[in-house]
């Protein structure tokens, strides 16, 4: 026996972008054998993360995933969703609205900037740093500075130990910016860990006294140019069992017809103030337009070139969500567009 320490974590009512919080519960168990199954649901006062009013503020942390935490001996985080006092979702419980299917797999894609004194990390005091061009995927002190690659490559560790299927890092066209990839078989895998991940990236923050920045167009503009700077997005990979084995052009058509026609609601949960970030440039569709394309980055979505080549089978990239939308109740909508579509 031993004295494990558990990190309820939960997102909060906040709007349009819930924020992450959480409370440790030390509990008695065997961090060799302990489970998701031995954590308790839990509870918290909504009324302080706008979740519930005062009166009668208590909401329900339903344990949905454990992930060991290394930065704590004996350490746990358990991700959990938030239930009202009578057992059903919260609201704000997108996880809640998502399709079960254990045979559809999403990669999203993460990006963000590291700010600090109310400016990305790198940045000059009231002004700018060399223009974009050599940030992507650079190394070296001018491109990506001192402090960023530290922190990438702990919150890498982190993951890891965590047991989230972290894919891989880039550093990004924006100075300061940067991304990572979280990918997972299930409906709500790699949301959980998109989740998990976000929170891990939190804690390096404060750690080295640097915030994460997640809205999609940190930078309006340098000089003259209002559009010299990236936004950062959160691309949604997807696939289901039935585009990778069956497939088709004819089936692909559907869907994309269904894609187009249901563009605002997708829109809608694709994260807030993306009418800044999807102007049709910068490698962006225009927000109040739909289209494809086969390699196509300036498409809504893209295609890639696999997918033809294997009789329109495999998975589509969806370009639209940006890095502050919430990866559950993006994987739900994507869900039920594809739901709306008959595979016969
Ligand atoms: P790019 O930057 O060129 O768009 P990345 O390598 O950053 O590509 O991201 C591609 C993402 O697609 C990864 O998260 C990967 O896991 C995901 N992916 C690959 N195959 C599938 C699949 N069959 N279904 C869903 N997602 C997939
Ligand atoms: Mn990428
Ligand atoms: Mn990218
Ligand atoms: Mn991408």
């Amino acid at each position: 026996m031993a004295k494990l320490k558990l990190e309820y974590i939960w997102l909060d009512g906040y709007k349009p972008v819930a924020n992450i919080r959480g409370k440790t519960l030390i509990a008695d168990g065997d961090p060799e054998t302990f489970a998701l199954e031995d954590c308790k649901d839990w509870c918290f006062d909504g009324s302080s993360t706008k979740q519930a009013e005062g009166s009668s503020s208590d909401c329900v942390l339903k344990p949905v995933g454990l992930y060991p935490d290394s930065s704590r001996i004996n350490g746990f985080i358990v991700l959990c969703a938030v239930l009202l006092p009578d057992g059903t979702p919260h609201p704000s419980n997108y996880r809640a609205t998502i399709l079960d299917d254990s045979d559809t797999w999403f990669g999203f894609e993460q990006e963000y900037f590291f700010y600090q004194d109310g400016r990305p990390l790198g940045f000059p005091e009231g002004g700018y740093p060399a223009p974009q061009g050599t940030y992507y995927t650079g190394v070296g002190y001018k491109n990506v500075g001192d402090i960023a690659r530290t922190i990438v490559e702990e919150h890498l560790d982190a993951c890891i130990d965590a047991g989230v299927n972290h894919e891989g890092i880039n550093a990004e066209v924006a100075k300061g910016q940067w991304e990572f990839q979280i990918f997972g078989k299930g409906s709500k895998k790699a949301a959980d860990e998109m989740w998990v991940a976000r929170y891990l990236l939190e804690r390096m923050g404060e750690k080295y006294g640097v915030d994460i920045e997640y809205h999609c167009k940190p930078i309006l503009g340098a000089y003259d140019d209002p559009l010299d700077w990236n936004g950062s997005g959160m691309h949604c990979n997807f696939s289901t069992e039935f585009m990778r084995e069956t497939g088709g052009k004819e089936y692909f058509d559907k869907l994309m017809e269904a894609f187009s026609k249901y563009r605002e609601e997708h829109i809608a949960v694709y994260g807030p103030d993306n009418h800044l970030r999807l102007t049709g440039l910068h490698e962006t569709q225009s927000i109040d337009q739909f289209s494809w394309g086969i390699a196509d980055r300036g498409a809504s979505i893209r295609v890639p070139h696999s997918f033809p080549k294997n009789d329109w089978k495999g998975y589509l990239e969806d370009r639209r969500p940006n890095s502050a939308g919430d990866p559950y109740a993006i994987a739900s909508r994507v869900l039920q567009t594809i739901a709306s579509v008959p595979t016969s």
